[in-house]
């Protein structure tokens, strides 16, 4: 039932104290190997760690901050300042997806494989794959972290790893449908983009390629009940689960289960994980019902670690306990904080929005929609924000749909949009993310 049962199987708490107990080596570690954690962490005098609430002595690390502090590479440094092993020792490196700028790149040595291994099989096992499956993995980009590290965890398990990921939608399906692969791994975007080529690459419907189970992440949306079970339709299989990580971190953390009621977090073993509220920065507890972004401590990664990263995903938990047995809580991703946007003085998440505006209206749409912004700093609209949104080929009163869309998302979330519908295949699909937000050509 599980691949590490000691940590899945632990009690949270306790889980909390195996991470404590973890910390001091590691803050020595950074000391030691690091100038730029050396003056970081200066004014932390004690590192005395004996509770969650002692790890407000350490700061916070974001990603523009890490990003300047790679600017600083050199050949013995290719890292920069967040390097701190060696570079003969580092025998490997990823890179973040670079949709918010200039990519930030990270390496592994060794060892960090090995753990890399181990932690994303517990992924993907928490998310139902066997030695018994055909897994179609369909990243393109090998660097990303969705990429070869996903591959070996996949691997790992001992299932048959087909990775297409480069060739052509049409390729691809072909391949899948010549090894009869019974999983296919994508970002949910790309999932149903998949399913909508099917018809025109091979001539048949989706539902004859046998596919049993869909996994994937990335992105919002697999969380969304209507996605999913547009996609459970499309291809007609039994289970789809979704699963999360970061480069920044590690590249696979969480999974959903079985039960299908939220993502696990898996990665105990190497991971500190903080639930925290996003403007005291306070920790907050693991409820049910308790929003917060996610803050990571990667205390296993010697080539480039982080201590209390900030994320910027923003998630809900949705349990603490669950039929599967693992006592991780369960979370749903809402959004990124920075995906924020302000109507009057109204929050909303873009992903909110497409929650709402699928579960009314699924069987007109074709799933895809996009806020459109006039700038990438744009986070404020005085008027109705403007989404395009896809409409499915067929006959639609579209102007009474339209009407009905912008009265649903008013009466629901308190904020006034301006749908623009769309024919299908309108909005650009990438093979990755798809980007729910999308800049005005000016
Ligand atoms: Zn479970």
């Amino acid at each position: 039932m599980y691949w590490n049962k000691e940590f899945e199987t632990m009690p949270w708490p306790e889980v909390q104290k195996y991470w404590l107990s973890k910390l001091p080596a590691f803050i020595d570690y950074l000391k030691h190997n690091s100038g730029y954690y050396q003056k970081r962490l200066q004014s932390a005098e004690s590192v005395k760690i004996s509770s969650i609430e002692n790890m407000k002595q350490f700061p916070f690390l974001t990603k523009s901050e890490l990003r300047e502090a790679q600017l600083n590479s050199s050949r013995e440094f290719p890292l920069g300042e967040i390097q701190t092993a060696k570079t003969e020792d580092i025998v490997q490196v990823i890179s973040s997806s670079g949709t918010s700028g200039r990519p930030v790149y990270y390496g592994v040595t060794s060892k960090d494989v090995e753990i890399w291994k181990d932690a994303i099989a517990t992924l993907y096992y928490t998310a139902g794959i066997r030695k018994n499956d055909i897994v179609a993995h369909t990243t393109g980009v090998p660097l990303f972290a969705g990429g070869e590290p996903y591959f070996e965890g996949i691997r790992n398990i001992g299932a048959m790893t087909v990775w297409p990921g480069n060739l052509s939608t049409s390729r691809m399906l072909e391949t899948i449908r010549n090894l009869n692969c019974t999983v296919i791994q994508a970002t949910a975007s790309f999932n149903l983009y998949l399913a909508e080529h099917c018809p025109e690459a091979l001539g048949i419907d989706p539902k004859e390629l046998g596919i049993t189970k869909i996994l994937g992440g990335g992105e919002p949306g697999l969380g969304e009940e209507a996605i999913r079970q547009k996609l459970k339709d499309a291809w007609n299989a039994e289970t789809v689960r979704e699963i999360m990580g970061l480069a920044d971190v590690m590249p696979g953390m969480w999974a959903e289960c079985e039960d299908e009621s939220g993502m696990h977090f898996n990665a105990q073993k190497y991971v500190m994980v903080e639930l925290l509220d996003k403007e005291t920065g306070e920790c907050l507890p693991w409820e049910t019902g308790v929003v917060g972004e996610l803050v990571y401590t990667n205390f296993s990664r010697s080539a480039t670690p982080v201590l209390r990263y900030r994320s910027a995903d923003l998630v809900r938990v949705e349990g603490t306990s669950c039929s599967c047995g693992r006592k991780s809580p369960k979370i749903r991703c809402i959004g990124r904080v920075d995906d924020l946007l302000i109507f009057k003085a109204m929050n909303v998440y873009p992903s909110a929005i497409r929650d709402v505006v699928l579960k009314h209206f699924e069987q007109f749409l074709t799933g895809q929609m996009q806020v459109v912004k006039d700038s990438a700093e744009q986070v404020r609209f005085d008027s109705a924000i403007p989404v395009d949104i896809e409409v499915n080929p067929a006959e639609y009163d579209l102007a009474d749909l339209k009407k009905k869309i912008e009265k649903v998302v008013r009466d629901t979330l308190n904020i006034r949009i301006k749908a623009e519908l769309v024919p299908a295949n309108t909005i650009q699909r990438t093979q990755y993310k798809s980007p729910l937000i999308r800049i005005r050509e000016q």
